[in-house]
């Protein structure tokens, strides 16, 4: 990279290895150029009219989205995550508009409650395929969406497709044809692809020590073994000793955001620069990622998501959460699977759809796309209205 830090990064002139329309794989459904902008912008503007995209606002990271209005949702999250990827995107001259589309569809596929949903319909699905919320982003993408005349789904670019799904079973790989390939031939995406991978890494590590701290779930003392934290904690406390103790973190925050994103420019600009890819071809076939932060770093990066997950996500109070939310999503899976006439019309006559090409297997499917695209909201509502006999529609 010829540029300083400081200095105006131009995205003009995309390096040979970004992702560009002359290079794209295109899409599933041929379809003409769009007027005034491209391929990739057009999926990104795809993604933000997406009805599970509006959805995010109400689904949670780790908190429950009424648990309070300052947390994080999956909303935020995305939007997050595509700023963070988009400035990484810019200082290594990629292409910042499949990134931000990559980004902000990455979680479309997330059930309500977080983690502890997608790990209760797993359990549900186990018997006729399991869920995982990787793959559903792309169902959600490629089918589940009812937005245009022509075609299923939102007709992405494979780019983003390939962005969005960031692993993948053997047996899922081979069902995937085109798109799985890369997982058997053990090939890479796009760097816009990795490096968006990443940018989600920084983002929820970085918003759950803000999230945690502010829940009052996690402590400042607890963190004093955690470098990545207390190195910017202790910088910022002696240049500002007065600061209050709201904007110290914040402060905090945002320098360990910044000392993420650096690093990851820095090691990936070098790296560039040794394996010298002619163009995005080469970039797949290379035996590693890229796009990497230092091994400083990944070790620093590493023990902070040790101590989130010993300390936040197993905190009694997130596991009640996590707990209650599983049984309303098994409840819900039960009800529905069992009877799915419980479900309103539009639900059932997907159910009747692909029951008919799968069997059982078609109506688990089925039933597990409605609970998917709940909101927290929605879910608690629906969980209500079928088991509580004093809610009567
Ligand atoms: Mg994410």
């Amino acid at each position: 990279m010829n540029t300083e830090p400081g200095e105006l990064i131009s995205s003009a002139r995309p390096a040979p290895y970004a992702a560009t329309d002359a290079v794209s794989r295109g899409r599933r459904y041929a379809e003409p150029s769009p007027a005034y902008r491209s391929e990739f912008q057009r999926d990104r503007d795809r993604i933000i009219h997406a009805a599970a995209f509006r959805r995010l606002e109400y689904k949670t990271q780790v908190f429950v989205n009424h648990e309070g209005d300052l947390f994080r949702t999956r909303l935020t999250h995305s939007i997050e995550v595509a700023q963070i990827a988009r400035s990484i995107a810019r200082a290594l001259r990629l292409n910042e508009d499949l990134t931000e589309a990559i980004a902000l569809a990455h979680d479309l596929g997330h059930t309500p409650f977080g983690h502890a949903g997608q790990d209760a319909l797993n359990g549900c699905m186990k018997e006729y395929g399991g869920f995982e919320h990787n793959l559903q982003s792309l169902r959600v993408v490629d089918e589940l969406e009812e937005k245009y005349a022509d075609f299923p789904g939102l007709n992405l670019t494979f780019e983003t497709r390939e962005g969005i799904l960031k692993h993948c079973s053997r047996k899922n790989a081979v069902e995937l044809g085109e798109l799985g390939e890369r997982f058997l031939k053990k090939q890479q995406p796009s760097l816009e692809a990795q490096l968006t991978n990443l940018a989600d890494e920084i983002a929820y590590n970085s918003h759950d020590v803000d999230d945690g701290l502010r829940a009052e779930l996690i402590h400042v003392d607890q963190l004093n073994d955690i470098p990545l934290f207390y190195r910017q904690y202790e910088e910022v406390k002696q240049r500002y000793p007065d600061l209050s103790q709201r904007r110290t973190i914040h402060e905090v925050v945002r320098r360990l955001i910044n000392c993420q994103v650096v690093d990851l420019v820095q090691t990936s600009d070098q790296r560039l620069e040794q394996v010298c890819p002619a163009d995005l071809e080469s970039v797949r076939r290379q035996p590693q990622a890229l796009i990497t932060f230092s091994d400083s770093m990944r070790e620093l990066n590493h023990e902070l998501k040790g101590f989130l997950r010993n300390h936040l996500y197993r905190h009694y109070r997130v596991h009640r959460m996590s707990a209650k939310a599983m049984r309303v999503i098994r409840d819900l899976f039960d009800a529905f699977f069992q009877d799915p006439r419980l479900m309103p019309e539009e639900a059932q006559l997907r159910v009747a759809e692909l029951s008919d090409n799968a069997g059982t297997i078609g109506q688990a499917r089925a039933v597990a796309d409605y609970i998917a695209g709940m909101t927290d909201r929605y879910a608690i509502t629906e969980h209500a209205r079928i088991y509580n006999p004093e809610k009567l529609t």
